[in-house]
């Protein structure tokens, strides 16, 4: 019997309503799908606390008393069930919203229960809403100790599809699938892993016996998850090593050495020497390029980028040159055509506020080869956007760019172009091999010199007045100033005024100096022109959200005020800082917060105030935060995504299991032996829910 063709909707208890919601919410289909759907937490359901011990700050708690009477209150929708619950040293509101005759007509007064239930603090009095309630035998048979927390959406709740219930359903499944489960790792893996079986790892991760077989348990499912992931990374890279050329640029012609010899500016580091030496040995070797440049803000990505870009052209191929907002791509466009002025190169850029008129030109021209370099914006990857003969792909700030949105670029030529992806959020090479495949990757771990280093400090609220004085200073001495307000999606209409607000107040507060400002929403034209007014220097102060984020560069401005800074990500605010500190000039960083930020929020931001380091500050932010984006990368409905293990507390089970997968495909590197059959059998079994997205990185 296969579990993974098993339609959930057959399973005792399920039925196609139910089915139907845990596809759309869950997006679980097969009873494989329900058994791999793990609970996110454990709660110890041997524990029976009084009521007069709980406060509305506790977790999810047991007790065990009465309901004395039922109450209903309000009309409509506001309409819901109260029922008095004590068991002799206090009493407790259950609240129900939804299902109320079905509550009254279940549960007698005056009977012994457990009731079970996260207690909240609502108008002065502590209530459990909609509480699981058993009898103390019903309990007592399932076996107490620890019980699984099931993530359930707000729409399965209203349906009874909540935590409890999917613990049924599972409870049900664990019983009717064969024992032992099939395994899915060979005796030998387990055997050198020191793993627990599939049959007993997946038993316990439901229903655990006790909490010591909880964590071998955990410790077979994650490792398993990140073995099967790097097997099979492993795995396409073998294969792309194999088939996948790539375009050969033979030779450095006229494009680069003009570069290099007349329009070059500056003196290359040696970072972006070595770095530039890697990507030359790679286009030439005849194999497709996959590489990541990571490099920190400042640290001149676009110009290792623009010369890779000319090693194309010398070899008769186009380039591209993606980024992720349209300021970044008039940026990068200006900048570009300013540093090849005077040789032949034609730059155009393409971006989703690009003319009708002036696109089909674009288009044609683009498809002629008549343009060497494009630029632009995600408009680049559209489906009428054809190419002459693309050579190779750069994409800058790369971590907005999700897999899908890059895998469309693969189609743009016959064979695939040379990827080179940069970032200046870099992350620890396990991780970005897990979360990209298998790259190459570049480091720039040098920044041009005579940089001074900024100087970062953080200022509660109440020393404004302070602030602006210094302010003045530094405009009064030449300098220009950027003030940046959160912006972000949830709360948008609230940061909109904070930030039109703020814009205001700006120009109060210095009304003898000239004021811009930019943000997202804007129409493109506004934007240019008000971006213009500071890149010019008319403006003193520029207002921004975020939008400034990645690349603009303003040399001249050398003071960055962040408001709000606590509601920024550490990667964010150093990315955001990277806009200062470009000139000749002594920069500074101000990060503004709230006088009642939490003790781990200012051990956050000070972080920033101690290093300027980008490798040291993404590290940080991982360690407090957690993946975030990266996981989210990886996630999108890939079979391969992490359902149990976490790709940075769990990085050392994952360089385990990258050593094992690696020794097992030196030995047989086609999985051809009998004893990995089962082995083969699962990688093809995962592999099929998926299409080949190893092959792009
Ligand atoms: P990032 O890596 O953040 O994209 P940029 O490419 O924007 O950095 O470069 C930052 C600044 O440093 C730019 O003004 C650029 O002209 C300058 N720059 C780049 N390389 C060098 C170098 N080798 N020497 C001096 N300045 C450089
Ligand atoms: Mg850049």
């Amino acid at each position: 019997m296969d579990l993974s063709k098993q339609d959930l909707k057959y399973l005792p208890g399920v039925g196609p309503k139910k089915a139907e919601l845990l596809n759309k919410e869950l997006n679980l289909f097969s009873a494989e799908d329900l058994l791999y759907y793990f609970p996110y937490k454990y709660i110890d359901r041997s524990k029976i606390f009084r009521i007069r011990e709980i406060d509305g700050n506790m977790p999810y708690i047991q007790l065990n008393g009465r309901i004395t009477f039922f109450e209903t209150f309000g009309e409509g929708r506001n309409r819901r069930l109260v029922a008095k619950f004590t068991d002799g040293t206090g009493f407790i509101d259950l609240v129900w919203f939804k299902g109320l005759k079905f509550v009254v007509e279940k549960y007698k007064l005056n009977k012994d229960y457990i009731i079970f239930g996260k207690p909240t603090l609502f108008s002065g009095r502590i209530n459990i809403a909609h509480p699981d309630i058993d009898l103390p035998e019903e309990l007592s048979s399932k076996g107490a100790g620890l019980s699984g927390l099931y993530n359930t959406t707000e729409k399965m709740k209203t349906h009874f599809l909540n935590s409890k219930a999917i613990q049924k359903i599972v409870f049900g499944l664990i019983q009717t699938v064969p024992q032992p489960m099939p395994e899915t790792l060979s005796p030998e893996i387990i055997a050198d892993a020191r793993l627990i079986s599939l049959d007993e790892a997946l038993r316990n991760i439901h229903f655990p016996k006790n909490p010591d077989i909880l964590r071998k348990a955990e410790y077979r499912l994650k490792f398993e998850e990140l073995f099967y992931v790097q097997l099979n990374i492993l795995r396409y890279a073998k294969e792309r090593r194999e088939k996948s050329d790539g375009f050969v640029f033979g030779k450095i012609g006229d494009y680069f050495n003009t570069f290099y010899t007349e329009n070059l500016p500056f003196e290359l580091t040696n970072a972006q020497k070595r770095v530039l030496r890697e990507i030359r040995a790679n286009v030439g070797s005849g194999k497709q390029m996959n590489r990541l440049l990571q490099g920190d803000v400042g640290s001149g990505k676009t110009l290792v980028a623009l010369m890779s870009m000319l090693m194309a052209l010398d070899n008769g191929y186009q380039a591209c040159l993606m980024v992720p907002t349209e300021i970044l791509a008039n940026q990068h466009f200006e900048s570009i055509r300013s540093l090849l002025e005077g040789m032949n190169v034609k730059v155009e850029l393409l971006t989703g506020s690009t003319k009708k008129k002036k696109r089909t030109g674009l288009l044609a021209e683009l498809q002629s080869g008549d343009i060497h370099i494009l630029i632009g914006t995600h408009a680049l990857i559209e489906e009428p956007v054809q190419f002459h003969n693309l050579g190779i792909v750069i994409i800058d700030e790369q971590h907005r760019f999700g897999v899908a949105q890059r895998s469309k670029l693969w189609k743009k030529n016959i064979r695939p172009p040379h990827v080179l992806v940069m970032t200046a959020t870099p992350i620890p090479r396990t991780l970005a091999m897990t979360v990209y495949g298998d790259l190459d990757v570049s480091v720039i771990d040098e920044l041009p010199p005579g940089r001074k280093p900024i100087q970062t400090i953080l200022r509660f609220e109440n020393k404004r007045a302070g602030l602006y004085e210094f302010i003045r200073k530094q405009i009064q001495a030449g300098r220009q100033i950027y003030i940046v307000y959160p912006l972000i999606q949830e709360s948008e209409k609230m940061d909109f005024k904070n930030l039109e607000d703020g814009y205001e107040h700006i120009k109060e507060a210095f009304k003898e100096f000239r004021v811009c400002m930019v943000h997202g929403k804007m129409p493109a034209p506004e934007k240019d022109a008000e971006m213009q007014r500071f890149v010019s220097g008319e403006a003193h102060i520029m207002v921004a959200t975020t939008v400034i984020e990645v690349g603009v560069n303003v040399p001249n401005a050398s003071v960055m005020v962040i408001e709000n800074a606590e509601r920024f990500g550490l990667s964010q605010l150093h990315q955001l800082r990277g806009r200062v500190g470009r000139g000749a000039e002594q920069s500074y960083c101000i990060l503004l917060a709230s006088y009642k930020i939490s003790a781990d929020t200012r051990k956050r931001l000070s972080i920033m105030v101690e290093s300027n380091d980008g490798f040291e500050i993404a590290e940080a932010d991982l360690k407090l935060r957690g993946p975030g984006d990266l996981e989210g990368t990886l996630q999108s409905g890939d079979p391969f995504a992490l359902k149990i293990a976490d790709i940075v507390r769990d990085s050392q089970i994952m360089q385990f299991a990258r050593n094992m997968a690696e020794q097992l495909l030196d030995h047989d590197p086609e999985l051809n032996k009998d004893n990995h059959q089962i082995i083969k059998k699962q990688l093809m079994h995962l592999r099929n829910h998926t299409e080949n997205w190893g092959i792009i990185s």
